[in-house]
């Protein structure tokens, strides 16, 4: 596994993997059997858990040489945000990644990456003002200017994203197609702890009664998917489903709800309250923000035309 913290050295690496392949043989120029070497990204602030493990095994699966970045992008950070305590521990990243046969690790600096006061920012304008972008100002087009950076440095064919950051999902393929960039966003499904809870490396900041009534996302979350399973309850409204979600929710008394919000996927238009789940012609999307004292946890699942998508 080859190590890199400079622009340079990982676009060299990357160049060498493309001409020579996995084993150090040159590609023969113009044989049909070879067919063209494939680069799979997938992209982190680090402090790996077992979701990040997942897009870097479906990235081995894909492609022919695994990108893995691990970077904590200051400008999706807002002022009051977690930035300066956001766990890190880059030695254990990269047992994490050596053991998930990743090829390149991009570990760059805040330098590195953003040596002079960037002025050219990457907006994507609608799909950001709901959810985590009302919630969180300059969150979204931190993340784009960054992913935009990353795509410039690595130019891979595929890059994984989680739709534990569903929203992060349908602005990145939002900005992927309007600006015609030469990849293709691969999205993973959620993974989650035995008893539900979504991997976040936030959550090592949850005490232990606040992980334990975490839980009321995921337990949401599977009531939605049951009721969307069940074809007599598929005639239950918006209105219906928000509110059994609500109530899900505020049963846990430490449970501070940032928003709960059910749009279609991925446009992520609103829909009308009195409308009928099972009318709806698009996917739709639960999702949910809510803090427990500190630690801001988000989660979803996807409905497809009355079929759940991603498990809870
Ligand atoms: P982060 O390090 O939190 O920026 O996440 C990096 C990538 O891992 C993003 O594409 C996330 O959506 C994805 N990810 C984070 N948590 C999970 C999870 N529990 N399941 C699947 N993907 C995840």
């Amino acid at each position: 596994m080859i190590i890199v913290r400079e622009v340079a050295q990982l676009r060299q690496a990357i160049a060498e993997r493309r001409q020579f392949g996995a084993d150090g043989a040159k590609a023969e120029q113009g044989s049909a059997a070879i067919r063209p070497h494939t680069v799979g990204f997938v992209p982190t602030m680090g402090y790996l858990h077992e979701g990040h493990a997942s897009l870097m095994q479906k990235a081995r699966e894909m492609a022919d040489t695994v990108v893995l970045s691990i970077f904590v992008n200051p400008i999706q950070f807002g002022p009051n945000e977690d930035l300066d305590s956001y766990p890190r521990d880059e030695a254990r990243d990269l047992e994490v990644a050596r053991r998930e046969g990743v090829d390149i690790v991009f570990l760059p600096t805040v330098a590195e990456m953003y040596p002079q006061p960037t002025r050219t920012k990457i907006r994507v304008s609608a799909l950001t003002d709901r959810l985590c972008g009302a919630s969180r100002p300059g969150h979204f087009d931190g993340v784009t200017t960054v992913v935009a950076k990353l795509f410039n440095m690595v130019g891979p064919d595929l890059a994984f994203f989680g739709m534990k950051d569903a929203q992060q999902v349908a602005v990145l393929q939002q900005m992927v197609t309007d600006l015609n960039m030469n990849v293709t966003i691969v999205p993973c499904p959620i993974v989650r702890e035995a008893d539900g809870l979504a991997l976040s490396s936030r959550n090592v900041y949850l005490s232990a009664e606040q992980r334990e009534q975490a839980l009321v996302l995921s337990q949401s979350l599977r009531k939605v998917r049951e009721v969307s399973e069940d074809d007599v309850q598929n005639t239950f409204t918006i209105r219906q489903l928000y509110q059994m979600v609500e109530t899900t929710i505020t049963s846990s008394p430490l449970a501070d709800i940032d928003y709960i919000e059910i749009l279609t996927f991925p446009s992520l238009e609103p829909l009308l309250p009195e409308q009928r789940l099972s009318d709806v012609e698009e996917d739709i999307i639960v999702a949910l923000a809510v803090k427990f004292g500190n630690t801001r946890l988000i989660d979803n699942i996807r409905i497809q035309k009355g079929e759940v998508l991603l498990h809870v």
